[in-house]
């Protein structure tokens, strides 16, 4: 990507192992988030571009010589940050905030949408499958290495247990991701706010009992007579948007909490009297979804989620910056890439 809406495709030197502790992946499958269409609609021109793409699959192709655990033919799980697995956030479990950690896709460390990736801290960043996995599975999969995890972090931080009341703000990816996780957690309601019907169709399938459609006070008033005039235990807000922030904050019922996910795109947090007033918990940002990996895989092996099914259309590489344009536009849920 070179500034907003320019995106191409080029020829590049092959990434190749620079620290010891590198490995490279072969891409099987990489694709398009909905945080990449903040810098498709905003990003100043960069000379040099970007390689985008933070979200992989892949098999090891070669690993520098001090990388311990992971092996050349491991097919492995990217998560969309690297860290080191050795830090005291990595030890919390925290692996977004790794001391000597990063994130993929930015203009210092190149990113996935490509045929072949370098890894930084391999040991600590890859997750090997292990498991021999059918090829069915490989977009859900593909989901663990963020959507999925990050709608699963925003559940936990909204505190999601069984027969809690959840609202899910936003109806992309991660807000469907977020859909899987508060049913996998127990919630006994789950009401998605989003207007687009194929997305509201999938929102049910995976769980959502009751749909808002409204926007603003008429969708906190819509979500207030459905939980007994109280609003929600829980909000998973998956936009980033201040709009978003200031419904997800009124429809959270006093004591409950907001789990952000969303990449804000303002310097403040909105509702900060309504969430002072209500005692409501406001909490979230980048999901450690390598901390998540371990919990989540046996379910996506099992088939009991499938969250690949966000997936709506596949390109290969050179059909990229039409997958951009499709997502930008609304007419794809998620974008997968098939180098
Ligand atoms: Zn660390």
């Amino acid at each position: 990507m070179y500034s907003a809406g320019d995106v191409r495709i080029e020829n590049v030197p092959d990434p190749k192992i620079i620290e010891p502790t590198d490995a490279v992946i072969r891409v099987t499958r990489a694709c398009v988030c909905g945080s990449d269409l903040w810098p498709y609609q905003k990003m100043e021109h960069v000379e040099t571009g970007r390689v985008m793409g933070h979200e992989a699959i892949g098999v090891v192709e070669d690993v520098g010589a001090d990388v311990r655990t992971i092996k050349r033919g491991d097919f492995v799980i990217m998560p969309f940050a690297f860290s080191d697995g050795t830090c005291v956030f990595c030890h919390d479990g925290l692996q977004t905030s790794c001391i000597h950690g990063g994130f993929f896709g930015t203009t210092e460390v190149a990113g996935a949408q490509a045929e072949a990736v370098r890894i930084p801290l391999a040991d600590g960043t890859l997750f090997p499958v292990g498991a021999h996995a059918d090829d069915a599975l490989m977009a859900s999969l593909l989901t663990l290495s963020d959507v999925m995890g990050t709608g699963h972090h925003a559940a936990i931080i909204a505190s999601v247990t069984p027969g809690k009341s959840v609202a899910v703000v936003g109806d992309g990816a991660v807000g469907l991701c977020g859909v899987i996780a508060a049913k996998r957690l127990g919630a006994e309601q789950i009401i998605i706010l989003g207007r687009h019907a194929d997305r509201i169709a999938l929102a049910k399938d995976f769980g959502a009992t009751d749909v808002v459609s409204e926007r603003g006070d008429a969708a906190v008033e819509r979500v207030r007579e459905l939980t007994g005039g109280y609003g929600v235990h829980s909000v998973l807000e998956c936009v980033g948007l201040e709009q978003a922030m200031n419904t997800a904050i009124s429809i959270a019922r006093p004591g409950g909490a907001v789990g952000r996910v969303g990449v804000p795109q303002e310097q403040t947090i909105p509702g900060s009297e309504p969430a002072f007033y209500n005692n409501v918990t406001v909490g979230g940002g980048p999901a450690p979804v390598r901390a998540y990996i371990a919990e989540l895989l046996p379910d996506v092996l099992a088939g009991s989620i499938e969250p690949g099914r966000v997936f709506d259309r596949t390109v290969g590489l050179d059909g990229v910056p039409d997958g951009y344009r499709a997502m930008n536009d609304r007419k794809a849920i998620k974008v997968m890439v098939k180098p």
